[in-house]
């Protein structure tokens, strides 16, 4: 029995097989070889593995968003074919008497470094398809192309990092416990893990080559521990405690039904965040009043390429429909920073949370966002549909979106498709928008605090830095000030004031919050029933 300890992101109490994950990258290491023709020979293999899933990717892109969009692929596939670059590789191999995956890196990195250094925009942005594609070869040399993020059965995911585009490939209803050696509690992988309420731990200092797939592992997230191996008696105390934790959310249970009501009368919305369908269930097991965040990036997330309009109205509708009369505040692409999808290109930023990310991709990209708004239009039809925007920092972004949403509307019409204009709302998540919230309340039909990345840029403290835990207090007053000010504005017009970041379920704040006159709490599923029992105590 070996124990760890780490930060905890949430409680709960899980045992099971590990399933291990070790990511492509951490292989590409200078390894000697013996037989220089074996190690070309298998570059050849891996080229022509990955010219085939290019091809696969171009004809599927082609079919879902046009020829236009798929020629990335084959874009990706003339490097590929590169001459330069692949005599550049088999002449590294040889000379060195390195392995594969090693030549392909040491080489592809020379290449996109070239053109990273060139003049013309274009050039430079071809250095990401480079690394890109290098990368896809690597993963194919080494085995982890099908890197099986799926996992079959009921399992503790260990692992060095992931990002929320890996935790999408899983099959949710099979991971008991996140466990990672890298992490930060306000990293989307763990707010993941508070939605699907399983125990996680982040920052646990294991070294992965030495942990067999299967061991069983016991997460404690209270504790914030990992037991690997444990005893029969350690477990037999585990199972003592999820009975104990089971009883304690049975007592819960009877308050679904109830009002969110202070003892002196004062109600206050309690909605669910949500990343997709699947979590509505949850929703409504715990009583959710609506949905106030429907993280619907996450629709983009673990695949190949974007999703179709027709695709994206499925999920928002069967929301939606599932929903009945209650709110449904789906908010719109909030894709960069850590929520990456190989098939957008992104370009490699210096400093990605404060880069091309939220609106400011959407708004670059009026193609991929107008494809989300007329999907979003279609399905306001079907129930309840409010619609959010992140990251604003003006009023113009505003006026800009409003534009392309009446755009969409006139496309949808012109072709005599069923839709309607939800309300909208901005979410208010940098200082900027603060600062200007009483200009943004004329424009907007409500406000949502998003109060992760508010703490992040009002602190300037990045959400996912390990080392900077220490220095995240979301109880600053500066935060709360921020918070206030949002709501004292959003009202002077008459407009409603959510929160929806991850404090919004934190109880030290709640009377708080109600006396700043916040209109909504919305929280993650299982955080619902103890953010109700917590307003019903308030004097
Ligand atoms: C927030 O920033 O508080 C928020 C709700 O958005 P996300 O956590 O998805 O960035
Ligand atoms: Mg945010």
């Amino acid at each position: 029995m070996q124990t760890f300890s780490g930060k905890s992101v949430n409680q709960g109490i899980a045992i099971g097989p590990a399933v291990v994950l070790k990511k492509a990258d951490e292989q590409v290491k200078p390894v000697r070889i013996a037989d220089a023709d074996a190690e070309v020979a298998r570059i050849n293999k891996g080229l022509s593995a990955s010219q085939e899933q290019l091809r696969h990717l171009y004809e599927k892109a082609a079919a879902e968003v046009g020829v236009e969009h798929a020629a990335i692929f084959q874009a990706h596939r003339m490097i590929l074919e590169d001459e330069e670059f692949l005599s550049a590789v088999r002449e590294t191999i040889r000379r060195e008497q390195v392995g594969a995956e090693y030549a392909a890196a040491v080489v592809g990195d020379r290449f996109a470094r070239t053109f990273a250094e060139m003049d013309d925009d274009y050039m430079r942005a071809r250095a990401a398809d480079i690394r890109d594609v290098v990368s896809r070869l690597i993963r194919n040399l080494n085995g982890t192309a099908q890197a099986d993020f799926s996992v079959t059965q009921p399992s503790v995911i260990v692992a060095d990092d992931l990002s929320p585009s890996e935790t999408m490939q899983m099959d949710r209803e099979k991971v008991l416990a996140f466990v990672t050696v890298h992490g930060s509690a306000n990293s989307h992988t763990a707010i993941l893990a508070r939605t699907m309420n399983i125990p996680a731990l982040v920052g646990v200092p294991l070294d992965l080559r030495q942990i067999q797939d299967g061991t069983t592992v016991l997460v404690d997230g209270a504790a914030g521990v990992a037991v690997f191996d444990p005893t029969a008696e350690a477990i037999q105390k585990a199972q003592e405690k999820i009975a104990k934790e089971q009883k304690a959310a049975g007592l819960l249970l009877e308050l679904r039904g109830k009002e969110n009501i202070t003892r002196g009368g004062k109600k206050i919305e309690v909605y669910a965040n949500i990343s997709g369908p699947e979590d509505v269930a949850r929703a409504l097991e715990n009583d959710a009043g609506g949905i106030g965040l429907f993280r619907s990036e996450f629709l983009y997330l673990g695949r190949e390429s974007l999703p179709t309009e027709e695709e994206q109205l499925q999920a928002y509708r069967q929301v939606l429909r599932a929903m009945g009369e209650k709110k449904v505040i789906i908010r719109t692409l909030d894709i960069g920073a850590d929520k990456k999808a190989d098939y957008l290109h992104l370009e490699r930023e210096e400093n990605p949370a404060l880069g091309c990310r939220a609106i400011r991709f959407c708004l670059t990209r009026p193609d991929i966002f107008k494809t989300q708004l007329r999907a979003l239009l279609r399905a306001a039809v079907y129930g309840n549909l409010s619609v959010l925007y992140p990251m604003i920092i003006s009023a113009d972004e505003v006026r800009r979106v409003c534009g392309l949403v009446s755009e969409a509307k006139q496309e949808l019409d012109a072709r005599g498709i069923p839709c309607r204009v939800p309300e909208q709302g901005v979410m208010i998540e940098t200082p900027a928008a603060v600062m200007i919230s009483e200009e943004l309340a004329e424009l907007a039909d409500f406000f949502s605090i998003g109060t992760n990345d508010l703490t992040q840029y009002t602190l300037a403290v990045d959400r996912r830095s390990e080392k900077l835990s220490g220095f995240c207090n979301p109880h600053h007053p500066a935060v709360l000030r921020m918070i206030r000010m949002a709501a004292q504005n959003a009202h002077k017009h008459g407009k409603r004031v959510g929160i929806c970041g991850e404090l919004g379920a934190d109880p030290e704040l709640t009377e708080a919050f109600l006396d700043m006159g916040i209109d909504e709490l919305s929280v993650p599923p299982s955080k619902i029933l103890p953010l109700r029992k917590r307003i019903r105590e308030i004097p």
